[in-house]
């Protein structure tokens, strides 16, 4: 109550807009946001698209803060970048993700994806992380994917491309998230040591209507293919859409049409339903 009123004086005394003060409330709470049990991993399916079947998933972070309410990634995680704080998150997620991998009634050839930024992948502590995590789990590299956005590439392209070698060597699978929307040249793609390519949603999301998205689309999953890439399309929503891709040849697909972000007890039944059919 006092800080509320503090943070009163302060918004007009200083000149502080509310977005600034948002802002830091969201860091100071974040901090502790592990500790306190307010974060969760959801997983959103990831679908083989000539089966139908789901083969592995991706891991988003929800946060729910006991003094914010829920907070969406979109705002959080950029925050968590800037700030540096992201490093501490996404320790929690690899421990999570290893977690739910021991613990999944999932196949042998499944794969969890999760997400690092740029400072995660120029960072040391992920390679404390996954050491830790691999004395418990030697087959982690097996199951484990690693989605890595062009931006955080292109930021330094040299250094990048270092650490994705090393995660290459360890056995990890490395995906190119949001592809389509950073830039990259395809002298910088042919030089990525990446097994994996994901077309961004604002290609795939208006796919059924658009010659102009279709043709990014063909010639992008041609070009992946060529590169001995297989080819995720996210954000497919509709039957229309999932058909079209099957026809060109798109190896997975991910989107609300299958299944949104599901807790891990709801995953798990999935794909025991899916092992009866
Ligand atoms: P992203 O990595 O591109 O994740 C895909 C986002 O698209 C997710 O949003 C997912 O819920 C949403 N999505 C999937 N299918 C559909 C669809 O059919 N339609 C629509 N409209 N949306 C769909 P979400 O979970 O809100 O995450 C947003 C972003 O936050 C992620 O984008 C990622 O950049 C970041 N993020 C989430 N979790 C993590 C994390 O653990 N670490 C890091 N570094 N970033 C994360
Ligand atoms: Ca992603
Ligand atoms: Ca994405
Ligand atoms: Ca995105």
């Amino acid at each position: 109550e006092a800080k509320r009123q503090h943070d009163f004086v302060f918004f007009y005394s200083e000149g502080l807009d509310e977005q600034h003060l948002r802002k830091l409330d969201i860091l100071e709470h974040l901090d502790y946001a592990a500790e306190n049990d307010e974060l969760t991993l959801l997983l959103q399916p990831k679908i083989e698209t000539q089966s139908g079947k789901t083969i592995g998933a991706e891991a988003l972070l929800r946060w729910n803060s006991e003094k914010l309410g829920f907070v969406g990634p979109d705002e959080f995680i950029p925050l968590a970048e800037q700030s540096g704080l992201i490093k501490k998150l996404t320790q929690w997620v690899f421990r999570q993700s290893a977690s739910y991998l021991r613990h999944l009634n999932a196949p042998d050839s499944f794969s969890l994806s999760i997400n690092l930024s740029a400072i995660d992948l120029l960072s040391d502590e992920i390679l404390s992380v996954i050491a830790e995590l691999e004395k418990d789990m030697p087959a982690l590299n097996r199951h484990l994917v690693l989605e890595v956005t062009e931006s955080a590439i292109v930021s330094d392209p040299d250094a990048a491309i270092e650490r994705l070698t090393w995660l290459r060597e360890k056995g990890y699978q490395v995906s190119i998230d949001d592809y389509g929307t950073g830039y990259s040249s395809l002298e910088q793609m042919r030089r990525l040591p990446v097994t994996e390519l994901k077309i961004d949603r604002a290609f795939v999301q208006y796919l059924v209507s658009s010659p102009v998205d279709q043709s990014i689309v063909r010639s992008t999953i041609q070009l992946a293919h060529e590169l001995g890439l297989s080819v995720v399309a996210e954000g497919v929503e509709d039957t229309e859409s999932w058909e079209w891709l099957k026809k060109q040849k798109c190896d997975v697909l991910q989107g609300f049409y299958f299944s949104k972000p599901i807790s891990f007890n709801d995953f798990n039944n999935r794909l025991q339903g899916e092992s009866c059919d």
